[in-house]
């Protein structure tokens, strides 16, 4: 009887997200339909315009259909030894650039040694870079630094993400790593809950602490047995 119960609500949560990305991929969809039969009813002039919202829109659906398989992949994926220090150096150039775009600046506070970890490095780059790009758009209207840190420790190494931001209002946080929530108008709401995924498939954590109007910092958290 328990496992019938587990399985209606397993079947329940397939069904609001099937809501749920239905919904995300319509919107899309509508624009790009809109956007293909007024280039069909309108002179030329506008052809060009028109042909990039499509292209915007359709690379969007696009991301969205990504983001989503990649929150519901369950199985391991293929991992190799590797620092977060040379992915992060990876990823900084990138950082850098979307920094400066916003008038914001990039500090790094990295640990003297970084252990290497079995990692994929394809998804914790993914990890950190949703990370960091949500911190950045936290100060979007305002001037601010994104520190990046990491930490060594006996047992563990974390990574962590910290803004000077709008900050979270308490009654939000549970809600963060929810598939679909956001509370930006161009959000996808997938962000973190491909974060959860990505931390949870390399037996890590991640939490949160942040103080509206201040900042608000993530952390997390790798097991160093895992290590290679
Ligand atoms: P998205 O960025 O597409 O909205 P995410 O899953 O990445 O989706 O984030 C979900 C929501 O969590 C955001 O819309 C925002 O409200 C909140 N959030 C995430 N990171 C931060 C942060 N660093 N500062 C403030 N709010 C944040
Ligand atoms: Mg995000």
């Amino acid at each position: 009887l328990q496992g019938e119960a587990e399985r209606m609500e397993r079947l329940s949560l397939v069904g609001q997200m099937a809501a749920s990305i239905t919904h995300e991929i319509r919107n899309p969809m509508a624009v790009i339909r809109g956007f293909i039969q007024l280039m069909r009813e309108r002179s030329p002039e506008n052809q060009r315009e028109y042909f990039r919202i499509v292209m915007d829109e359709l690379d969007r659906a696009n991301g969205i259909i990504n983001d989503f398989l990649s929150m519901a992949q369950t199985r391991l994926s293929e991992r190799s030894p590797a620092s977060l220090h040379d992915l992060i150096d990876d990823l900084l150039p990138l950082l850098m650039a979307d920094a400066n775009m916003r008038g914001l600046t990039i500090e790094l506070e990295l640990a003297d040694e970084m252990p290497l970890l079995l990692l994929n490095a394809k998804e914790i780059k993914q990890l950190i870079l949703n990370l960091c790009r949500n911190g950045l758009e936290a100060m979007e209207e305002r001037k601010g630094t994104l520190r990046i840190r990491t930490r060594a420790m006996p047992a563990h190494v974390e990574l962590q993400v910290a803004d000077d931001g709008h900050g979270i209002p308490r009654e939000r946080l549970e809600r963060l790593f929810e598939p679909f929530f956001t509370t930006k108008t161009q959000g996808t709401g997938l962000g973190l809950a491909m974060c959860l995924g990505i931390a949870e498939r390399h037996g890590g954590t991640i939490r949160v602490e942040s103080e509206p109007g201040a900042g608000t910092t993530f952390t997390v958290r790798f097991d160093r047995s895992a290590g290679g």
